[in-house]
């Protein structure tokens, strides 16, 4: 049978790219390698992560948290077989909804390795070596990333003492001392489980920056909160070798700027130093689709690739490698094989660091506006001055809004604070809708909530917050 459409992998871009094609009254297929759907989101990568850190930070807040507040309990004991399989039931819950939702929407899930044999045609090889070819008229490139390991320096990952984040997440003990190489999201969120759980975390990050492309503020206050709860960092560091040695590991770095090199060893090394396309073995170049110079698919402003009919998607394209991306790039896609106008608003992307406090930010950053030469006022408002906060002793973090100096639009929101990832959403509303520091300033937030430091930083940006 012929599909109108084989979307190869099925993480957030090809599954919800799937289903809105066949919502839309196309016949779909999905080919997925992996033995369950849901690609790296929701296998080993956004889910389990998430299940973790809200289970440890559950830990983290029993012991140190509550005292304060007249709830005396014990001293918690872990149980990190039974934290590991709360993860592992999440994951099952989620793969299974996207079996639901495939059969729901009658799209075929076929179990196998697709390689694109020309453009209209697929190849899927099973584990058993049986090959099927499917025939369809567009295909869709969806196959994810993998990890990318340290420029320059070989690291054998083994998953138990050089973990990727994939070992990260299913430690069978807590390292007594860990080290994260790379500041970025993944290495501070698993860095935080660790951390939480008991283990000495040490990371040793290349810029001078932790988070690096989030804003400079945020990132440097988000540091000193993450040092307070005990992590180390060596920032501006360059890593030459990480060498299993005994039952741990070494790592040796030297400062970027020049200087003397050392050595620190750890029971486990985290690498998250980012993640790279993965496009091996799709027979994209028999079927002479182009990469771009950073092995990505190279698409146009509609996913097109340089062959008719074969699209691509997420993290296998350029912009954030980020699962919501992913799909939104899934949903434009198939309205736009309906005919639709799908679009995808790259300015408009929120990103989240699940951390405590979380840290959450849509649009410019102050050094991008900047470097940009937009001239723009910011407003700033702290948690220790909201009501909400300090009745949940969540008064860490801050809130800041940019927005254009003549026009007052929006053109930035930064949030460092409890519930961060959740608050970012009004922002991406307003901005959506090209709304003003006004705008946000004077639509009406409920008392008593984390939100007003919202309100009060966009009345901040505008004119004067009240409450400060
Ligand atoms: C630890 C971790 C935590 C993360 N946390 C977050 C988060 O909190 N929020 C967020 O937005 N993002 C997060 N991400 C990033 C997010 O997982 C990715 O951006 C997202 O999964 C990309 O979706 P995708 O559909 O492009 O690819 P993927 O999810 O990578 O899915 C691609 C699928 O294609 C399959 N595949 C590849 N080649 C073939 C082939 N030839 N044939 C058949 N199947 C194939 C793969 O097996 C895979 O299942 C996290 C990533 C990691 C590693």
């Amino acid at each position: 049978m012929a599909y109108d459409l084989v979307v190869i992998g099925s993480g957030p871009g090809g599954y919800v790219c799937a289903i809105k094609a066949a919502q839309l009254g196309m016949k779909v297929a999905v080919v997925e390698k992996r033995a369950t759907y849901g690609g790296t989101c929701l296998n080993v990568g956004c889910i389990p992560s998430k299940a973790l850190l809200h289970a440890s930070e559950m830990f983290a807040h029993a012991a140190h948290g509550m005292a304060d507040l007249g709830v005396e309990v014990p001293a918690p004991k872990l149980n990190l077989a039974k934290m590991m399989a709360h993860k592992d039931s999440v994951v099952k819950a989620n793969v299974e909804g996207v079996s639901f939702l495939f059969k729901k929407n009658k799209i075929d899930g076929i179990q196998g390795t697709g390689k694109i044999v020309a453009a209209g045609k697929v190849a899927v090889t099973n584990e058993k070596g049986e090959e099927q070819v499917l025939e369809t008229k567009n295909i869709v490139i969806a196959t994810g990333s993998e990890v990318a390991g340290i420029p320059g320096v070989a690291v054998e990952i083994d998953e138990k003492v050089i973990v990727s984040s994939t070992g990260g997440i299913a430690l069978d003990k807590v390292p007594g001392k860990m080290i994260v190489v790379g500041g970025g999201v993944i290495g501070l969120e698993l860095g935080s489980v660790w951390s939480r759980l008991g283990a000495k975390v040490t990371v040793v990050e290349y810029l001078d920056t932790i988070l690096g492309g989030m804003d400079g503020e945020v990132s440097k206050q988000f540091q000193r909160m993450l040092a307070k709860q005990g992590m180390e960092f060596n920032l501006g560091a360059k890593v030459t070798a990480v060498v299993k040695s005994g039952n741990g590991a070494k790592v040796t770095f030297e400062p970027v700027k020049g200087g003397e090199a050392q050595t620190l060893e750890a029971d486990v090394v985290l690498v998250a130093t980012g993640r790279k396309p993965y496009t091996a073995g799709l027979g994209l170049e028999e079927a002479g689709v182009a990469l771009d110079n950073r092995g990505r698919v190279e698409i146009d402003g509609h996913f097109r690739t340089n062959v008719a009919g074969i699209y691509a998607i997420g993290d296998v394209v350029k912009g954030p490698m980020l699962a919501h991306k992913a799909e939104d790039e899934g949903v434009a896609l198939a309205e736009i094989l309906a005919g639709q106008h799908g679009h995808v608003n790259y300015d408009v992307i929120p990103g989240v660091v699940y951390t405590q406090p979380e840290v959450a930010s849509v649009g410019k950053t102050e050094e991008e506006l900047k470097a940009a030469g937009v001239s723009y006022k910011a407003g700033k408002f702290p948690f220790t001055a909201n009501g909400r906060a300090r009745a949940m002793q969540v008064t860490d973090g801050f809130v800041k809004v940019l927005a254009d100096k003549e026009t007052d639009r929006v053109l930035g929101v930064h949030i460092v604070g409890f519930g961060a990832g959740e608050m970012i959403h009004e922002a991406a509303v307003l901005m959506e809708f090209g709304g003003s520091s006004e705008d946000l300033g004077r639509t009406c937030h409920a008392h008593p909530t984390m939100s007003e430091a919202v309100k009060e930083a966009a009345l901040a940006t505008f004119f004067k917050p009240i409450h400060m």
